[in-house]
């Protein structure tokens, strides 16, 4: 159980900082699992060189005037080097950290687009009704910016859950973590997981007062809006017993802010001792799935999901292999080309597959992937797992009561 809200990783002070980097052994083992140095070969691209490069900045060596940030930018935070190090270093608290020195010296200028954006993300109400309203302006935005955006969410997916009243069946009260931009692209991914949930019995809210998980403020540096929105959270699940997240990239700062235990979807079907008690019957389909590396490298859900995939009769799995699909949080917009190349493998292998559908646990890959589908012209369709379950299980999913706009 955590111990009350507390900072993201960003809240490393120097010493703590120089701690966790003097951790690495410069051993290198983690070099050719990183996909920004296999973009670049540059060692200031490697998990080595960042790791370097705030460790002198916290100890002083360099002066933070003197510094190139790019090469923390382009960082996708995917911690396919943390998986792999032999020496435990915590990478991802390290980046964090240090993209925090950088903001507090005030090297870091966010444009307007970014402030604007990071403050709708801890507002996500607003957002959604922001992209409600967008829906109308689409069209009329330059090309270049369509293609660079994620399109908005189509009008069904601004929809309110439907919670049917859950009967009391002493096994817990589970609380529905909504995201900031989930919320307003992945309504139909959530109603699946309310679905199942109370289908397996279990009692589900959603709590209204809810927010941002935070992992893109702490990302980004700004560790005090992390803070905030940590303990929003930390009251707004107070009163349950167990939190369910649906995207791996959310979990481990929500896990961070809460008293409640946190458990991926995911993991929690595939433990859930009434699972097999649901209609498993047999229902050919042929799915393509990535697992982002957040669900891989984070919260290491990928197992849970294979094995419920594979308790369903007549699913034939394709996974793609293992790769960062170029997303990870805003780099997909700061960064459009370069995401747009380590999208281009995925989307290749998706294409080779002859799958109509993909599965993707994570809101951000989700949405780029999309975007990469619909530029080469695919007719490919890209959901949660969870929808994907919910569909083969469930005879009432999708509900055919006519959606309605939430507040
Ligand atoms: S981060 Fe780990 S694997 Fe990479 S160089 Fe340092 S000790 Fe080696
Ligand atoms: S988090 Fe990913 S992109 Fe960043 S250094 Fe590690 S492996 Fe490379």
């Amino acid at each position: 159980m955590n111990q009350g809200p507390v900072h993201e990783s960003g809240d490393a002070s120097h010493a703590d900082l120089v701690r966790l980097a003097d951790q690495c052994v410069l051993c290198g083992l983690c070099l050719p699992y990183c996909p920004t140095y296999a973009l670049d070969r540059q060692e200031s691209e490697s998990p080595r060189g960042r790791v370097s490069l705030i460790h002198a900045l916290a100890e002083g060596r360099m002066d933070v005037a003197d510094v190139d940030f790019t090469h923390l930018d382009h960082c996708l935070s995917c911690r396919r080097c943390e998986a792999v190090c032999p020496a435990g270093v915590e990478y991802g608290r390290i980046l964090d950290g240090g993209r925090r020195l950088r903001r507090d010296a005030g090297r870091q200028r966010p444009g307007l687009t970014a402030r604007v954006g990071g403050w709708l993300l801890a507002h996500p109400r607003l957002l959604r009704q922001l992209l409600f309203l967008s829906r109308h302006l689409w069209r009329w935005l330059p090309g270049r910016l369509r293609n660079s955006l994620p399109a908005p969410p189509a009008r069904a997916a601004l929809t309110e859950l439907l919670l049917q009243p859950s009967p009391s069946t002493g096994r817990g009260r589970i609380g529905l973590f909504r995201g900031c931009i989930s919320r307003c692209y992945a309504a139909s991914a959530q109603q699946a997981a309310i679905d199942l949930l109370q289908t397996l019995g279990h009692s589900v809210t959603r709590p209204a007062a809810q927010t941002c998980c935070g992992a893109q403020a702490a990302h980004a540096g700004n560790a005090l809006r992390a803070a905030r929105l940590a303990a929003k959270n930390h009251r707004a699940f107070q009163s349950v017993d167990v939190v369910v997240t649906l995207d791996s990239g959310c979990h481990e700062a929500l896990s961070r802010s809460l008293d409640a235990e946190t458990i991926d979807m995911l993991a929690l079907l595939d433990r859930d001792p009434n699972f097999d008690e649901l209609n498993l019957h047999d229902h050919p389909a042929r799915v393509a799935v990535f697992a982002p590396c957040t669900q891989r490298n984070v919260i290491r859900s990928d197992d849970a999901l294979r094995r419920v995939l594979g308790r369903l009769p007549g699913v034939d799995a394709v996974w793609l292999e293992t790769g960062c699909c170029g997303a990870a949080g805003d780099h997909m917009l700061r960064f459009p080309e370069r995401a747009a190349t380590l999208r281009e493998p995925l989307l290749q292998q998706l294409t080779d597959s002859g799958c109509d559908q993909l599965l993707v646990a994570n809101i951000g890959c989700q949405l780029h992937l999309q975007a990469g589908i619909a530029q080469r012209g695919l007719d490919i369709r890209v959901r949660h797992p969870v929808e994907f379950i919910a569909e083969r299980l469930l005879p009432s999913f999708p509900s055919p009561e006519p959606p309605r706009m939430a507040p």
